[in-house]
């Protein structure tokens, strides 16, 4: 098999959509529908009998064509884009879960996730058992025989908790329950999810794959898996597809009713994100250990979260999961909530805003935006106190990042 990067850049020779004028990329098939050569094909296409393309909301050829590379990058048994990460995650519980049915969480999650969790599938009836990962024993006590899978993010945000994965999939695989992984933070090239036992792991390619926040995305992977078959809601399609159960369900199901398709436009932006994504992360990596160790040692900054620094109680886990290549997000406490907007309102490089694991450095104060709607007992419980800033780390001249924070951290006392 051919190297990662060129598998990114190229694609698989097989699956490329360049038509007769030969162009060097993948076109954008800005179509809602396909045409057919005679009744008896659309027929076939219709009846799931041949891969036609019949319509975009099912799928379109600049769409899959990215499924084809994003396969490549997870090692995946099969991937599906969809529209952003939320819709990853909200239709990836669907295909799993029915009334009565229970999930065991991380407490530490996403907002959007965290409201999926208690608001949306709560109206339907699913439940959503919230637990620290950290306390494997804890996990483990919560899951009974309506649990279907565990759920839990790759690294934390904004705590930047790194979990030991080994030990919650030992978990899953006994208790019979899938391990679903968010791993939007790191994306597969950092964190090969399917040498860990995750049986689904769902990603929000808005993130690193954009590259530059270009467009909204996401994309959910599946493994080889023999949890299929506990699942109740799997049970028909296990009968007919065996090991494809859940990626059927997902696809023909929840996927297409729900109508949660990527645009054509988007994907194309984001196979071109994909060509990039290995020199972006690494140099993303590099100016994050940086500014993490040359803020550690500042005299205004009480504490600075980044777990490829030895001084980070995730240290050993992060050195082996991720061989200490962590990502963008970096955790920086100050003494209080006025000093935290006082010092990023002072930063001129440094953008104000929500988004991570962009080129452009971006910095936010979780507890007074993200989670503003938290009481505090909940936001002290979800470990998010009101002197800590994220920090996301971009593409920029580390030298200009370390002006632009030292000039703010001297206007703040
Ligand atoms: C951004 C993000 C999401 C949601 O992705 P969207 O593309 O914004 O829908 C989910 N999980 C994590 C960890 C994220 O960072």
């Amino acid at each position: 098999m051919k190297g990662l990067n060129t598998r990114l850049i190229h694609g698989d020779e097989n699956d490329s959509y360049q038509g007769d004028v030969r162009s060097l990329k993948t076109p954008v098939f800005q179509t809602a529908a396909y045409d057919f050569e005679d009744s008896a094909s659309v027929e076939r296409a219709f009846r799931g009998e041949s891969d036609s393309f019949v319509y975009s909301r099912i799928s379109n050829p600049t769409v899959r064509e990215l499924e084809v590379r994003l396969k490549s990058l997870a090692n995946a048994q099969s991937s599906l884009s969809v529209s952003s990460g939320m819709a990853a995650i909200s239709s990836t519980i669907l295909s799993i879960c029915d009334t009565g049915d229970n999930i065991v969480a991380s407490k530490y999650l996403f907002g959007n996730t965290y409201s999926f969790f208690t608001k949306t599938l709560k109206s339907l009836g699913i439940y959503v058992k919230f637990v620290d990962p950290e306390n494997p024993a804890e996990v483990e006590q919560n899951i009974d025989a309506q649990t279907r899978a565990i759920f839990l993010e790759v690294i934390t945000n904004p705590q930047l908790i790194v979990f030991d994965f080994e030990r919650i999939s030992e978990i899953a695989k006994q208790k019979k329950v899938l391990l679903i992984l968010d791993n939007s933070l790191l994306t597969p090239y950092l964190f090969q999810s399917h040498k860990y036992g995750v049986d689904i792991e769902v990603l929000s390619t808005t993130k690193f794959i954009s590259g530059g926040a270009t467009s909204i995305g996401g994309a959910v992977f599946t493994y080889l898996s023999d949890k299929w078959q506990y699942i109740p809601k799997l049970q028909e399609n296990f009968q007919m597809y065996g090991n494809a159960a859940f990626e059927k369900k997902l696809r023909k199901e929840l996927f297409s009713n729900l109508g949660c398709c990527l645009s054509p436009q988007n994907a194309w932006l984001q196979m071109l994100g994909l060509e990039t994504l290995t020199l972006r992360i690494d140099r993303i990596c590099e100016n994050a250990h940086n500014l993490a160790s040359w803020l550690s040692a500042q005299e205004k900054v009480q504490r600075v979260e980044y777990s490829s620094l030895e001084t980070s109680p995730y240290y050993q886990l992060s050195k082996k999961y991720f061989n200490s290549k962590v990502g963008c997000l970096v955790g920086v406490e100050l003494k209080s909530k006025k000093q935290c907007f006082d010092f990023m309102d002072a930063l001129k490089v440094i953008r104000r805003g929500t988004n991570f694991c962009d080129n452009k450095s971006m910095i936010i104060h979780p507890s007074s935006t993200i989670y503003c709607d938290l009481s505090d007992e909940t936001k002290d419980s979800f470990k998010i106190p009101n002197t800590l800033i994220r920090l996301g780390v971009g593409l920029e001249d580390i030298e200009d990042l370390k002006s632009d924070i030292q000039q703010a951290l001297e206007k703040i006392n």
